[in-house]
């Protein structure tokens, strides 16, 4: 064995607080009233690891392997992923009155989106664990991670993802070695298939946050932004929101490195960005709820952000609250629109998602919700050419 480093110490009930060994696979809490997602726990003041040492490790999320969930260094499975660029969008922001915008440019991973962070760390701390077959609901994004890096592992997945889904994410899915299930359907249907398989055929289910490690992947977002900002935050980050692990990793992360004194009590306003479709946590923030309602309006070119009721939905409202964030909902037209924009301008192809996080800041921009001198960062979670028949077909 060769040590990580890791200072894993257990995992935390996020609602109740009751804590769980980390020695075992998990999923939820285990009280039987609760099942609220679990949180990994690090003893931070054990840390020896300085700036100085981690400015010299290769440019990868690993270099963050202390406040990761794996102990030995061989579980690791890795395909490269995270250190993505932050580029600012240097003709697009001209068409605001804010010169001060930026893009984390995440397309740049494997599998071309930020859920290999996630799955990096899933996968690998299954792998730790023996796990032999693992099992997904996806919009798209996740299912191709996981199928990569199960294929790295040689760990046997089952992806099911919804019909609606652009053929790239089913194409290379299958290419990954993956079992490939399209289901008549959005992703809560994908879920519960996957839950009763999964139940069935003991399977190791890594849906989103009902398997507590994808979200520590996640979290490297978050540590990135603040050393990419020279141990510093942007006022604002806008995130395309479905599940909810991007935007409570991000949060987590802040919280972590404040912990370590490598960041001080200051934090970015948090925006979730929502498709027009799937809009939940949108109406449930705008009415001052703390949890949201199912809603699915059908076919979104934002497939990432089709799900109708995230199951962190308490958790992603609550990071909204707590950094006096705001919530924005944006329709495909809109989308399409942003997207040609960055393209036409930036000469980036972002994912749609992404692109809804263009929109969105033009909204608040206008509305003075963000001033014209604070620092603004977007996430494009993903990669433009994947959607390319939905970028140019009648269904748009
Ligand atoms: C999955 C996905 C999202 C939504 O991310 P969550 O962390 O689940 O909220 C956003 N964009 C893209 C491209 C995705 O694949
Ligand atoms: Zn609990």
């Amino acid at each position: 064995m060769t040590k990580t480093g890791s200072l894993l110490t257990h995992l935390k009930c996020a609602a109740c607080g009751k804590l769980h060994s980390a020695d075992q696979r998990r999923t939820v809490c285990e009280d039987e009233n609760c099942r609220a997602i679990l949180s990994a726990q690090y003893d931070f003041h054990s840390n020896t690891l300085t700036k100085e040492e981690l400015r010299s490790r290769p440019a990868t999320m690993w270099r963050y392997r202390e406040f990761l969930p794996v102990l030995d260094a061989e579980n690791i499975v890795t395909l490269g992923e995270g250190f993505t660029p932050i580029l600012p969008l240097s003709r697009a922001e001209k068409t605001s009155g804010n010169e001060r915008v930026f893009y984390k440019d995440e397309s740049l991973n494997p599998t071309c989106s930020f859920k290999a962070r996630g799955l990096s760390t899933a996968v690998s701390k299954a792998k730790e664990l023996g796990v032999r077959e693992t099992a997904i609901p996806t919009a798209g994004n996740a299912g191709g991670a996981l199928a990569a890096y199960s294929a790295r592992a040689g760990i046997k997945a089952h992806v099911y993802m919804p019909k609606l889904t652009p053929d790239a994410f089913k194409t290379e899915t299958a290419l990954f070695g993956a079992e490939l299930r399209e289901v008549d359907g959005n992703i809560s249907d994908c879920g519960r298939l996957v839950n009763a398989e999964a139940a069935k055929r003991g399977w190791f289910d890594v849906s989103t946050l009902k398997e507590p490690y994808r979200l520590e992947g996640k979290k490297t977002m978050g540590y990135e932004i603040a050393e990419q900002f020279g141990w510093n935050v942007p006022d604002v980050i806008l995130y395309p929101t479905g599940g909810g692990t991007g935007i409570i990793g991000i949060w987590k992360a802040f919280g972590e490195l404040e912990q370590l004194g490598w960041i001080g009590a200051k934090r970015p306003r948090m925006v979730a960005v929502q498709s027009a479709s799937c809009d939940g946590i949108h109406l449930a923030f705008q009415n001052g709820k703390t949890s949201s309602e199912f809603k699915d309006a059908g076919f979104t070119v934002a497939n990432g952000l089709r799900v109708p009721k995230p199951y962190a939905d308490k958790a992603i409202l609550q990071v909204l609250c707590e950094s006096g964030g705001n919530s924005v909902s944006v329709n495909d037209a809109e989308i399409l629109a942003a997207l040609r924009e960055i393209a036409a301008l930036e000469g980036s192809l972002w994912s749609p998602e992404g692109a809804a996080l263009w929109h969105a800041f033009k909204v608040l921009s206008r509305s003075k919700w963000i001033a014209d001198n604070e620092t603004v960062l977007l996430l494009n979670t993903g990669s433009g050419y994947k959607y390319l028949e939905n970028l140019f077909s009648e269904k748009t």
